[in-house]
């Protein structure tokens, strides 16, 4: 149903001019019901460099429908399917029981040891505070040497991230980073397509903070977020022999999964991972998940996600610390 109903609006696209594209996109309807606190709807809003336009409100749940986790081993005997991976020298490595128990060889480091040696049980963070005192950059240091995991539990019932993403995107006139809070996107199941995951400052601290299958972990400020495009959201067929659409970026346009039918990138995309691509206007296709970086910039004015009660974005702000 959702298919086809895709599939008219791209064939209606057709015969309007490209830069129309997204005039006829129905962006509320791709996202999962059972994702939303809410419905959808057209809001004011004002975006980075100040065009004032209509944005959708956007409100989604803290956790996703799909199962999150294994994260941290706890044992060094525990194997691959009882933990994540980690992104290492742009490889996605798995951190299984003996990654942990060879971590000191692994990086030539002989500060690392994040077990027991007696147990062999791995050291976990275990609670909300210390996932708080884990999971930020200037690590506690009673959390070196600690596997950091943070549950979608500790955000509570009412933690719901609302998004002002703009209903007819316009290109930026300035070089656009997306804001550490807001991210690159969201999936269409709700989830965040965030920024890199700060790999420097997590290992520097001698610990690991891995993503699950889906490219996913939780953090104390977002909840349940993607480093990652793995495949684990709604995606929606565009073109002919064009990649699926996954989800949409913080300035309107859309994300595609990175690989079009046969099976490879575009070859034309930008230095933020976009392009125009015949009837589907401007969208970005989603990175390589071993590189974590899902996209690396945004070319059109952002919208945000809000924290708290904020009602508008305030481009002043730079984000909590401490985002992982
Ligand atoms: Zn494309
Ligand atoms: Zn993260």
């Amino acid at each position: 149903m959702r298919v086809v109903f895709v599939l008219l609006i791209l064939l209606s696209s057709a015969v309007c001019a490209h830069t129309d594209f997204y005039a006829h996109m129905d962006i509320p309807g791709l996202f999962a019901r059972d994702a939303l606190v809410e419905e959808i709807k057209k809001v004011d809003c004002t975006l980075s460099e100040g065009r004032k336009t209509q944005c959708w409100m956007i409100v989604v749940k803290a956790e996703p429908k799909h199962k999150m986790g294994p994260w941290c081993p706890r044992n060094i005997v525990d194997p691959i399917t009882a933990a994540g991976m980690m992104f290492i020298e742009r490889q996605l490595v798995p951190t299984d029981g003996p990654f942990v128990q060879n971590a000191a060889t692994f990086f030539s480091d002989p500060k690392w040891s994040l077990y027991d040696p007696k147990t062999g049980a791995v050291k976990v963070t275990d609670s909300k505070a210390a996932c708080e005192m884990a999971a930020r950059p200037d690590v506690a240091p009673q959390y070196n040497n600690y596997c950091v995991e943070c549950q979608a539990s500790y955000m509570g019932p009412d933690f719901h991230t609302r998004y002002l993403i703009p209903v007819q995107p316009s290109k930026a006139k300035t070089e656009q980073r997306p804001d550490p809070f807001s991210g690159y996107g969201v999936a269409f199941n709700g989830v965040k397509f965030d920024i890199s995951a700060p790999v420097g400052a997590i290992l520097a601290a001698h610990t690991l903070a891995p993503v699950d299958a889906c490219g996913g972990h939780v953090n104390p400020h977002v909840g349940y977020h993607y480093h990652a495009a793995l495949g684990c959201s709604q995606a929606y067929p565009s073109a002919a022999s064009h990649a699926a659409i996954v989800g949409v970026a913080i300035d309107g346009y859309l994300i595609y999964a990175r690989e079009n039918a046969d099976g490879r990138e575009p070859s034309d995309l930008d230095e933020c991972r976009g392009h125009e691509f015949a009837d589907l206007g401007y969208h970005y296709h989603a990175n390589l998940a071993a590189e974590n970086d899902i996209l690396h910039c945004l070319k059109g004015q952002r919208g945000c996600a809000l924290p708290g009660k904020q009602s508008q974005c305030d481009f002043s702000r730079r984000g909590p610390p401490g985002r992982r």
